[in-house]
């Protein structure tokens, strides 16, 4: 019986390593099967920012350029791309690639995207997102390959291989949809949405650095040590969440394809080849994701209305402000798609009646300085 999801040990980015363990975590799941000669593949890249490979926020350019080595190995032309927050521009996008040393994979015959053309796109059988601007990139290749990164996310408690089609958005739309679909059970929907849509063949999510704490950009590299392969991302997200600690309760894409029937629920259902409990980090440090406590469980009447809604607006966590590490850049404030960030003395100052709880301020300082709070009682029950 083929197994969801492969894990085998690699515990550095040396070249050679990367190279066999990427080989050994595809052959159980006869990964790159689909792959023929002439064959246009479009990896999905994880590269959330300008960010060095030594941060662990993108994927590490030992692991691509390994994955662009056997695409070419097999025929394939392979064109390397995403659409981080911001501009989708040339000029921003080489700006990317050059930072995150993604330049290294041309050497092995990879095209980096240079298409920064957008489709609007009709999805009929979506949960939420029916129609939405699609990278045109994406859509122009015979297949899709996602290469993602183990990290915490501010709003969706993991970025992985669902999470990575966020990234299918053209950047400056991006805004629109943290707006359009402010909670969080909504805006998982979508991410699931955009995944299916895609329907990558493969998965691959990069474990051996993986990014811990105030993720995904901020937080801080922890070895895990391993790489993991699925040709169904719902169930590489399941069996990655299990390493840094998380369940199903955890993460709402998760629970968004566990309602849909696209993920069993427990890590233990999925039929995996490696030995994935030897990779556990039990003191991963996770952000607090939006917890699926239920809100009903004061009743639908007035009065159990109201207790829901101060429940819930207590067990969400929210953005919060270190001082001492904040410069005053203002880029918070330009990227809140609720605009309830206003700079006062080069001080950001939130405005909780307006704050959706999407995270981007806290995704995008640049100095970790917007942090994810909690109130005291969800820190006292451990939510
Ligand atoms: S983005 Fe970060 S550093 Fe810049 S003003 Fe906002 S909190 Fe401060
Ligand atoms: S303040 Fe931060 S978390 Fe709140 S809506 Fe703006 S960007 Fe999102």
């Amino acid at each position: 019986m083929p197994c969801d999801v492969s894990v085998v040990p690699c515990g550095s980015y040396d070249e050679q390593e990367v190279e066999s363990a990427l080989r050994a975590v595809l052959e159980s799941i006869d990964g790159l099967a689909f792959v023929q000669p002439g064959m246009h593949v479009a990896v999905k890249l994880n590269l959330v920012a300008p960010m060095k490979p030594d941060t662990a926020a993108t994927v590490h350019p030992a692991l691509v350029c390994a994955l662009v080595k056997l695409l070419r190995e097999r025929g394939a032309e392979v064109v390397l791309g995403d659409s981080p927050g911001g501009v989708y521009s040339a000029a921003y996008l080489h700006l990317v690639y050059e930072t995150c040393g993604i330049r290294r994979a041309e050497d092995w015959g990879a095209q980096l995207n240079e298409d920064f053309s957008q489709e609007e796109v009709d999805f009929p059988e979506a949960v939420q997102a029916r129609h939405f601007p699609y990278t045109a990139y994406l859509g122009k290749a015979d297949a899709i390959i996602d290469l993602c990164k183990l990290k915490t996310h501010g709003m969706m408690g993991l970025t992985g291989a669902v999470k990575n089609f966020f990234g299918s958005i053209p950047g400056t739309k991006k805004p629109e949809f943290h707006y359009r679909y402010p909670r969080a059970e909504d805006f998982a929907n979508v991410l699931v949405d955009l995944y299916e849509y895609s329907k990558p063949r493969l998965c691959i999510c990069d474990g051996v650095i993986g990014m811990e704490g105030n993720g995904p950009t901020q937080g801080t590299p922890r070895k895990i040590g391993c790489l993991l392969a699925s040709q169904n991302g719902h169930a590489l997200d399941l069996a990655a969440a299990s390493l840094i600690g998380l369940g199903v309760q955890d993460v709402p894409t998760l629970r968004a394809a566990v309602e849909r029937g696209l993920v069993p629920s427990q890590v233990s259902a999925l039929s995996v080849s490696g030995d994935l409990a030897s990779f556990r980090v039990p003191d991963f440090k996770t952000v607090p994701s939006q917890s699926n406590v239920a809100f009903m469980i004061f009743g639908s009447g007035p009065l159990g209305k109201l207790a829901n809604a101060v429940g819930a607006r207590i067990l969400t966590p929210f953005p919060k402000l270190s001082p001492e590490l904040c410069v005053g850049c203002g880029k918070c404030a330009a990227t809140c798609p609720a605009k309830a960030i206003t700079m006062v003395k080069k001080k950001p100052r939130i405005h909780r009646g307006k704050c959706i709880h999407c995270f981007c301020c806290q995704e995008f300082c640049p100095k970790g300085a917007m942090q994810v709070g909690r109130h005291l009682i969800p820190r006292l029950l451990g939510k």
